[in-house]
Formats: C-alpha cells, sequence, structure tokens
C-alpha cells in the first residue's frame, strides 16, 4: 500500500498497480535516505503518450523529456510506453521518478531553490545520477544559478558531479543543515555572489577552493 499522502493516476488497462507501486516505494525509499521517513503530499499522473505529456507541460517537448514537475504535481510517462515515447531506456524510470520525488521533498522540506545547480543536484544525488557520466564542459557555478540562466545553460552533468562532491565531502546531514539554511538566511531567490559568501560563512572554507578540488577529481 501506498501512502495516504500520495494520489497515483494511471490506465490499469494498461498499467499493474502493484508494478506501479514497487517502483514508487523504491523511489521514496532512496528520498528517506535524505528526507527521513514522512512524505508530503502528491499525486503522480502517469501519461501514456509523446501528446499527453506535451499537453500536461504546455509545449511541444523534446525526445529527451519524460516527465514534468509542476507544484505537488508529477507528470511523467508510464514505464509502459517509455522506451516507445522518448529516447530513455525504461531502466531511466526509477532514477527518473526518484528525482521527480527528490524535488517535491525538497519543496517541502528544504524550500531551497537557488542555486538551481544545487536543487538539480540534490535531485541528482538521491537519484544516483551522478553515475557513468563524463563531464564535456565546466561552467562558473554563478551561470548555473537561477531558471533564467539554467533555461540557457541546464548543465546537469556538472550539478550531479559537483554536489555528489558536496555530499561525499561534508555528509548527509551536514548538506541538509546547510539547504534549510540557505532561504531562512538569504532568500529562495538569493543571488550567487551572496550565495557563496554564506557558503564559505556556513562550511568555514571558500567555495571555490572546493570547486579546484572537485575539478581535479573530475579531470583524472
Ligand atoms: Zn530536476
Amino acid at each position: 500500500m501506498l501512502p495516504k499522502e500520495i494520489k497515483l493516476k494511471f490506465n490499469p488497462k494498461i498499467d499493474s498497480y502493484s508494478k506501479l507501486e514497487l517502483y514508487i516505494s523504491q523511489a521514496l525509499d532512496n528520498n528517506f535516505r535524505l528526507f527521513g521517513k514522512r512524505v508530503p503530499t502528491f499525486t503522480i499522473d502517469l501519461l501514456y503518450s509523446r501528446a499527453e505529456l506535451d499537453k500536461a507541460v504546455g509545449l511541444e517537448t523534446s525526445e529527451w523529456v519524460v516527465g514534468h514537475t509542476h507544484k505537488n504535481r508529477i507528470y511523467l510517462l508510464s514505464p509502459s510506453v517509455f522506451e516507445k515515447a522518448s529516447s530513455h531506456m525504461v531502466s531511466d524510470f526509477l532514477p527518473v521518478l526518484t528525482h521527480e520525488i527528490a524535488h517535491i521533498f525538497t519543496n517541502e522540506f528544504l524550500q531551497i531553490l537557488h542555486p538551481i545547480w544545487l536543487y538539480e543536484g540534490i535531485a541528482g544525488y538521491i537519484a544516483e545520477q551522478y553515475h557513468n557520466r563524463k563531464i564535456n564542459m565546466i561552467d562558473n557555478f554563478s551561470f548555473l544559478h537561477d531558471s533564467k540562466q539554467w533555461a540557457k545553460n541546464s548543465n546537469y552533468t556538472q550539478s550531479y558531479l559537483f554536489t555528489n562532491f558536496l555530499f561525499k565531502h561534508f555528509g548527509l546531514k551536514k548538506i541538509y543543515d546547510f539547504c534549510k539554511s540557505v532561504p531562512q538566511k538569504i532568500g529562495k531567490y538569493n543571488q550567487a555572489e551572496a550565495f557563496f559568501s554564506y557558503f564559505d560563512q556556513f562550511f568555514e572554507v571558500k567555495f571555490i577552493e572546493l570547486v579546484k578540488k572537485w575539478e581535479i577529481t573530475v579531470k583524472e
């Protein structure tokens, strides 16, 4: 049985409830590692074609796009059509579901939004999407900070790899406490400069020094 906070919409002629329940339980367990065992209220709305996804997103999506999260609702292609309707393999379904659920948990329990590289990085860390990724291009982190910049410059690989480095370096609790304090101390829509100086103060280490350390690890 799924927690009562989760509403699942799906087509019972195509998907079996027990199979979907297994996916969702695994995705929740992955999230509990960072957030503890509690569940915000949200809906998972499974879709069965690219056309249904485009309608949910409100625009024509690229074939690598498989889902969309808006407020407390996750729209996601069903695992039954995942390969047919996108460029992903069905093995990506669980990490993608875990990632989208991580955004819901983050919105509820951390309320951090900026920097976007960290917001995406948290979801990538929980979904372990940092595996088997090679970085082509390292951007200045101040160019990955807000949604407007992210729309032009969505460096998921950099976000996933660097955030994973931060979690390994400082541990889950310290990163959790930091993320929770960010909106309270410098605001949800903070600027890059304010973020860097708050980071330096919180961790008592310079952000740019950590970036240098990390760059060595990805260039190996
Ligand atoms: Zn995301």
